[in-house]
C-alpha cells in the first residue's frame, strides 16, 4: 500500500487535488497548505485569531474588569464563540479559527473520526447534545 499522504479539506474534510483545491467548496487552500509546511499561519488567518481571541477578552473583562489576560479562561469563551458561529451562522470552524494543516494518510479516517468525537456536546444527562436536536 502506498504511503502518500494527502491534505484534507479544512472544512469539508474532502480531498484537496495536487494544486490544494476543494472542488466540494470550490475554494483553494494552495496558501495556506504552502505556508502551513513552512510551520506558519498566513497574516490574515493570525489576524482573525487575534480578532477572536481580544473579543473573547474584552468579554471577560466586561464582568470581571480586574481579569488578566489567560489562554486558558480565553479558550473557554473562544469554544463557546465558535460552537455558535458553525450552529448558528453557518461558519466554518477552520474560517473562525485557523490551524495549521497537516497531510493525512489516504483511507485513514481515524483522525477525523477522534475529531469528530471530540465535537460531541454531551448534555447534563451525558446524551450527546446532537442526539436531542
Ligand atoms: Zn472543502
Amino acid at each position: 500500500m502506498s504511503k502518500t499522504k494527502v491534505y484534507l479539506c479544512p472544512v469539508c474534510d474532502n480531498k484537496l487535488d495536487s494544486k490544494s483545491f476543494c472542488h466540494a467548496c470550490q475554494r483553494s487552500f494552495r496558501d495556506e497548505v504552502e505556508s502551513s509546511k513552512k510551520e506558519e499561519l498566513l497574516d490574515y488567518q493570525i489576524a482573525q485569531q487575534d480578532k477572536i481571541d481580544n473579543a473573547c477578552f474584552a468579554f471577560i473583562k466586561s464582568f470581571y474588569p480586574d481579569a488578566h489576560w489567560d489562554q486558558e479562561q480565553i479558550s473557554v469563551i473562544r469554544d463557546a464563540l465558535i460552537k455558535v458561529g458553525v450552529r448558528y451562522h453557518g461558519d466554518s470552524e477552520y474560517d473562525l479559527y485557523p490551524w495549521l494543516l497537516e497531510p493525512e494518510q489516504i483511507g485513514n479516517r481515524d483522525n477525523i473520526k477522534l475529531r469528530l468525537t471530540l465535537d460531541v456536546d454531551y448534555s447534563p444527562h451525558g446524551i450527546p447534545i446532537n442526539a436531542l436536536m
